[in-house]
């Protein structure tokens, strides 16, 4: 008696359920599953009333049973696959498409072969019983399988639903869904004894009615056509998977208890996991990080992510990239966490010395003057070796040596630490929320890290550059004053060079006149650097003019100083030049082959043109190191104890200035020439 009004209840329910969907949505696609999902479920009460009910026809009634069992994966599939979801059939994943068509397999595998195959049963007129065979084994299984898959798809649109729509398809879900766990149950425990319990019927019949009852009064009372969007890579880590998984693990292990300890077995089984999930209780309710992880989990799987996590990424990659100074970075980065978390105060501190304080740099609103965070603070050494967050709600501002004041009058509630690879660089605060009330959880805390990481990695790109300029610019200045330096050396050794010989010839009338346009001349060049140190760091332009190279070359030679030992001579040859950075290169190159005759000659400087005008300076000194040629040319290098490596250097610089270039020709110990082709 109760069967038959359980059957009837379910069955005419959910012929409500089917009238109003019909009504409602016309013959959607999502409506049609319903429509089919729903048939066969009631459908299937009616066949198994058929059985009781008859047991002498019992095979032909279960051809039916197993026709519309059949029917059941394809049904219960595409229910899962449209209701409430936004059907393109783009979004469906590929996967879901291979078990589309694997369902097709139920109702040839019904059609073609007899109830026998599947199904056995000695004595169905005094127990209800039904025995399965290997194909009824495989069969059974093959259903389970499909209805998990339904399970999980539910779970996804229900995990991808707004908070609104959960509200509005809550009950129609909770109906399906325990619908199909109520299947899982079922065949699962028909797969674990190996046959159909008829006896479980009645449940079957509640749990149908009860589910109808919930999708009509969710259909009734808040309305249909919800639409939801899913996206194709849904649901990996699903909740219902795990459930079932844990589950059919459980019945495997009851299978096995069975056989080995005989029919006790589950009722100890049943004590030993009832006992074994008090004390899992237990442990749960006492320990607060199981409980948060409990807490993230199900936030995880059931409700949707707070922030769209590339939206937020690439808005706060865009405003570090528009910085165009540190300030302007600092400031980006301020505005990004205040922007994103509903802060209204934000403090940036960075880290001053090696091991100092973390002092305020950015501010956006008033600057915490005076205010530091200590490196021995504990919280901000938690913050440098496990990259915590430290959430003032938890933290008391005491364990703050140098900001507890600070963190106190504007209420901070987060300090996020900005970490890169050599440790703490900085710490933001933010502080007084939009809302007071607002809760952070795990999903604020992942994207904290994510922006401090991103954050952390611009301000060092940003230190390591303006590191580098400044470290460019000292290495320019270093240069320019070697440069100096040897200009400097030069005027010099001309300047000794004539002490020297005046104090044998001071009272030669012609020397006094050379005497005086050597130093006359020196002024003039020591005037010159001056002039040139003002266009620092090196000449622009060349200020070419027509120059007797001849003549050029003759007052070079003077200038180096070399008057007794150094002949000039050839044709005079015109050129287009700047006379000034000529003559420093010939004077270089005079004064390096004195310094390589040690000052005693003899030196040849030779004007002339061949295929262009060429100065030509020769010396029987030393000669140039087999070794050394390589590097003749390269700033720096030198062979002389007091030399500083720039004199060539410089020479070829001016010379390629000029379009020309110098030819070496030198074996050791026979002099060297260098000739300067303009
Ligand atoms: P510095 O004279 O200060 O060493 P230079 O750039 O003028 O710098 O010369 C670089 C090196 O080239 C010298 O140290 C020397 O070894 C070699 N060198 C230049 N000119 C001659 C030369 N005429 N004979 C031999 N070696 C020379």
């Amino acid at each position: 008696m109760m069967q038959v009004v359980l059957s009837a209840g379910a069955v005419l329910l959910s012929l409500a359920v089917i009238g109003v969907t019909i009504r409602r949505q016309g013959l959607t696609l999502s409506a049609c599953a319903t429509v089919a999902a729903l048939t066969a479920a009631s459908a299937l009460e009616v066949l198994d009333f058929m059985v009781m009910l008859d047991p002498d026809r019992l095979f032909e009634w279960k051809r039916w049973v197993l026709a519309v069992e059949s029917l059941l994966p394809a049904a219960w599939l595409s229910y899962s696959l449209t209701h409430s979801r936004r059907t393109a059939t783009s979004a469906v994943p590929r996967l879901q498409w291979f078990f589309a068509a694997a369902t097709a397999a139920f109702p040839l595998a019904a059609l073609l072969l007899p109830p026998e195959v599947f199904i056995y049963s000695p004595d169905f007129a005094t127990e209800r019983v039904l025995f399965l065979t290997v194909h009824g084994y495989y069969f059974y299984l093959g259903l389970l399988l499909f209805v998990v898959v339904s399970l999980v798809n539910l779970e996804g649109t229900y995990s991808h639903a707004s908070l609104l729509e959960r509200w509005r398809i809550k009950f129609d879900f909770i109906g399906a869904t325990s619908y199909l766990a109520l299947l899982v149950l079922y065949y699962s425990q028909g797969l674990l004894h190996r046959s159909l319990n008829m006896g479980l019927l009645p449940v079957r019949s509640l749990i149908l009615a009860l589910a109808a009852a919930m999708m009509l009064y969710s259909l009734l009372a808040r309305g249909s056509g919800v639409r939801i969007a899913v996206s194709r890579n849904m649901a990996y880590k699903s909740v219902v998977l795990v459930a079932v998984g844990l589950y059919l693990v459980a019945v495997g292990v009851m299978g096995e208890g069975l056989r080995y300890f005989g029919e006790g077995f589950p009722k100890a089984m049943a004590i030993a996991t009832l006992f074994c999930m008090g004390i899992a209780l237990v442990v749960i309710l006492l320990s607060e990080t199981l409980r948060r992880r409990v807490r993230v989990f199900i936030h995880k799987n059931f409700y949707r992510s707070k922030y769209d996590y590339q939206t937020q990424w690439l808005h706060f990659t865009d405003l570090l990239a528009s910085a165009r100074s540190s300030d302007g970075l600092m400031e980006a980065i301020l505005a990004g966490y205040s922007g994103v978390f509903g802060m209204n105060s934000g403090v940036l501190f960075l880290k001053s010395g090696d091991n100092g304080p973390f002092r305020w740099a950015v501010a956006r609103e008033q600057a915490p003057v005076g205010a530091f965070f200590s490196s021995n603070d504990l919280p901000v050494r938690r913050m440098a070796e496990e990259g915590w967050i430290v959430n003032l709600r938890e933290v008391s501002p005491e364990e703050f040596s140098g900001a507890g004041e600070f963190v106190r009058e504007n209420s901070v509630v987060f300090l996020i630490p900005l970490s890169s690879g050599e440790g703490l660089e900085g710490i933001v605060a933010l502080g007084r929320p939009v809302h007071e009330g607002e809760l952070y959880h795990y999903e604020d805390y992942d994207l904290m890290k994510t922006m401090a990481r991103q954050a952390a990695s611009a301000l060092m790109n940003l230190r390591l550059s303006e590191e580098l300029a400044s470290a460019r610019e000292l290495e320019v200045m270093g240069r320019v004053s070697t440069f100096i330096l040897h200009d400097l050396k030069n005027l010099v050794y001309t300047l000794s060079l004539t002490v020297d010989n005046a104090r044998d010839h001071i009272a030669d009338p012609e020397f006094q006149d050379d005497m005086l346009g050597t130093l006359g001349n020196t002024v003039n060049r020591m005037k010159l650097l001056i002039a040139r140190l003002r266009g620092l760091p090196e000449k622009q332009s060349l200020n070419r003019e027509e120059v007797d190279l001849l003549l050029l070359a003759g007052e070079s030679a003077g200038l180096a100083g070399g008057r007794d030992c150094v002949r000039v001579g050839g044709s005079a040859v015109c050129a287009h030049v700047d006379r000034e950075e000529i003559q420093k290169v010939v004077m270089n190159l005079v004064v390096n082959a004195l310094e390589a005759t040690e000052g005693k000659g003899p030196v040849t400087v030779e004007v002339g043109c061949g295929n262009a005008p060429y100065i030509r300076v020769s010396d029987s000194g030393c000669g140039i190191p087999e070794a050394f040629r390589a590097h003749l040319f390269s700033p720096f290098r030198t062979t002389k104890k007091k030399g500083l490596g720039i004199g060539l250097y410089q020479c070829r610089r001016i010379v390629e200035a000029h379009g020309g270039r110098i030819d070496v020709e030198s074996a050791p110990g026979q002099g060297a020439t260098f000739t300067v082709w303009l």
